[in-house]
C-alpha cells in the first residue's frame, strides 16, 4: 500500500513538464506567468494530499494532459474577477445584496467619453479657478424637486450622519419610538445618532406617537425634530403617527428645524402606475420640511449616493462641514447621478429608461408575455429531475420601500422531481453567470420581473442544462 502511494507520488507531473505542454504554453499567452505558477502549485498540492488521503489511486488521473487541463481550469478560476454579473430572478427589484439599481443604458454611454478624460469636476471654467464638485447636480436637483438648495454625499447613511453632525452635535434630536429603524443590519438610527454626537430624545411609544409627545420634550437644547421613514416594516393595528405637516408647524412655532430621512425617496408618484401611494420628494418638500435625505440607488434608480435637499442656510452649513471630505461623492458616481437625474426631466422617459422604474412599472400583461417567451425558449424537457410551469406570483420593490406591497407578476416554477428545490437553487447559483432564484414551499421560483430581456436566453439554457446534465 505504502509502496503504491510512493509510485503514485512519482507519477505526479513535474512543473517543468507541465509548462511545456501545448495547453499551458498557449494559455500563457492569456494569463500572467505568476498566476499560472500559482495554479500549478495548487493543483499539485491538491494531488499530493489526495494521494496521501488515499482518495486518488488511479494513475491515469496523473497523466500530463489530465493534470494540465486541471491547471487550466484552476487558472481560469483564479483569473475570474471577484465582482461579476449575476441574474436576479428573485423578483426583488431594489435588491441590496445584488447591487440595488441598474444604471440606465444612456447613463452607461456617458462613462466612456467622461471617465477616461479629465473633467471640470472641481474646476470653475468661467473663472479659471477651483470650483465645487457639488454644482454638477445642484441645479438639476433644485429644478426637479423645488428645493432651495441641494447637496450630495456617499450614501444616505452619510447624509443622515452629516446632517446630524452639522445641526445637532452635542444637542438634542427628537424622534418617535416607532421610527427607530435598523436597515440591513449596518444602519441603525440610534447608533448613527450616537456617532454624530447628537443626543437622541425618544418620544411616544412603539405604536403611537402624538404631536404633544414632541412638544413636551422641546427645550433650549432641542436642535432638530427628526422623522424617519419606516422603510422595511410597517406597524399595523392600533397606531398613530404625526403627519409631516403637523411636525413642520410645531417646528416653526419653536424655531426648530425638521428633518425627514426618506430612505428611498422617489420623484415619481407610483400610485399612477397602480402602486400604493408614497409621498414623493417634491411633496415632502412642499409641506415645508427643512431638510430631507434619501438614497440615490433605491427608488431613484441611480448610483449609490445620499441626497440632501432643503433650506439654503441649512444645506450650506452641511456643505461646509469638514466631515464632507470623508463622506464625499466620487466623480464616477457624480457622473452617473447627473445623467440619471437628467432623465427625470420627462417622467415618461424616466419610467422607460431607468431600469428600476421600468421593472416596478412593468404591467402584468407584459410580464405574462415575458414568461411565455422564457417558457418557449426552454422548450419541452424530457426529464424526471423536475417539471416546469408558469404561475402568478408576487414581486417586491425592495430596498426598504413599500415593505408589504406585492407586485403581481409571473414566475417560472421548477417543481422538484429527482432534484430538490434547494439542489436546483444551488446549481443555478453556481452557473456562469449565477442565477439567483428563491425557494418557496419547496418550489424553486424564478420571477421574470427582474430578469432582463437579454438574459432570458441564458436562463432558458441553464434550465435545459439542469434537465440534461449528467453530473450535478
Ligand atoms: C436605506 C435607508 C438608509 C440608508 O441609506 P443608504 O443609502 O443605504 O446608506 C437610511 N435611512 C432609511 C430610512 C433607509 O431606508
Amino acid at each position: 500500500m505504502v509502496y503504491e502511494k510512493d509510485r503514485l507520488f512519482q507519477k505526479i507531473p513535474k512543473v517543468d513538464r507541465l509548462l511545456e505542454t501545448e495547453a499551458i504554453t498557449s494559455a500563457l499567452k492569456a494569463y500572467p506567468k505568476a498566476l499560472m505558477m500559482k495554479a500549478i502549485h495548487e493543483v499539485l498540492d491538491y494531488l499530493r494530499s489526495a494521494i496521501k488521503k488515499g482518495s486518488l489511486d488511479d494513475k491515469d488521473k496523473l497523466a500530463l494532459d489530465v493534470v494540465s487541463a486541471q491547471v487550466i481550469r484552476r487558472v481560469e478560476e483564479l483569473d475570474r474577477p471577484s465582482l461579476r454579473p449575476v441574474i436576479n430572478a428573485t423578483g426583488v427589484v431594489v435588491h441590496t445584496n445584488l447591487g440595488r439599481s441598474l444604471m440606465a443604458e444612456s447613463v452607461l454611454d456617458k462613462f466612456r467619453p467622461l471617465s477616461g478624460r479629465y473633467t471640470n469636476l472641481e474646476y470653475n471654467l468661467e473663472e479659471g479657478r477651483r470650483g465645487s464638485r457639488y454644482v454638477h447636480v445642484q441645479e438639476i436637483l433644485k429644478e426637479l424637486t423645488g428645493a432651495e438648495d441641494a447637496m450630495v454625499v456617499n450614501n444616505n447613511a452619510a447624509a443622515v450622519l452629516i446632517c446630524l453632525d452639522t445641526l445637532a452635535k452635542g444637542r438634542e434630536v427628537v424622534v418617535s419610538r416607532g421610527q427607530l429603524v435598523e436597515i440591513g443590519g449596518s444602519f441603525r438610527i440610534p447608533e448613527v445618532m450616537r456617532k454624530s454626537g447628537a443626543k437622541m430624545v425618544e418620544v411616544g411609544t412603539t405604536n403611537k406617537t402624538h404631536l404633544r409627545d414632541y412638544e413636551e420634550v422641546i427645550g433650549p437644547d432641542t436642535a432638530m425634530l427628526l422623522k424617519v421613514h419606516c422603510s422595511n416594516f410597517q406597524i399595523v393595528g392600533f397606531t398613530e403617527d404625526v403627519e409631516t405637516a403637523d411636525l413642520v408647524s410645531l417646528g416653526r412655532r419653536y424655531g426648530i428645524p425638521v428633518m425627514e430621512d426618506l430612505g428611498s425617496g422617489c420623484f415619481v408618484d407610483f400610485s399612477k402606475y397602480g402602486l400604493t401611494k408614497e409621498p414623493t420628494v417634491q411633496e415632502v418638500l412642499a409641506q415645508g420640511v427643512d431638510l430631507v435625505s434619501f438614497s440615490g440607488d433605491k427608488l431613484l434608480g441611480g448610483p449609490q449616493a445620499g441626497i440632501i435637499l432643503g433650506r439654503k442656510q441649512l444645506v450650506e452649513a452641511v456643505r461646509k462641514n469638514q466631515l464632507n471630505r470623508a463622506l464625499r461623492i466620487d466623480k464616477l458616481t457624480l457622473l452617473a447621478l447627473e445623467h440619471t437625474l437628467r432623465l427625470y426631466r420627462d417622467e415618461k422617459v424616466a419610467v422607460r429608461e431607468i431600469p428600476t422604474l421600468r421593472m416596478i412599472c412593468q404591467s402584468y400583461q407584459e410580464l405574462r408575455r415575458k414568461a411565455q417567451r422564457l417558457l418557449r425558449r426552454i422548450g419541452r424537457l424530457n426529464t424526471d429531475r423536475f417539471s416546469v410551469s408558469v404561475s402568478d406570483g408576487g414581486s417586491k420593490v425592495g430596498g426598504g420601500a413599500l415593505p408589504l406591497l406585492e407586485l403581481p407578476t409571473r414566475v417560472l416554477c421548477l417543481q422538484p422531481g429527482e432534484l430538490t428545490a434547494h439542489e436546483m437553487e444551488r446549481w443555478l447559483r453556481a452557473y456562469q453567470p449565477p442565477i439567483i432564484g428563491r425557494v418557496e414551499k419547496d418550489i424553486l421560483i424564478l420571477d421574470v420581473r427582474t430578469i432582463q430581456e437579454d438574459e432570458l436566453g441564458t436562463v432558458a439554457k441553464a434550465v435545459q442544462e439542469l434537465a440534461g446534465k449528467r453530473d450535478l
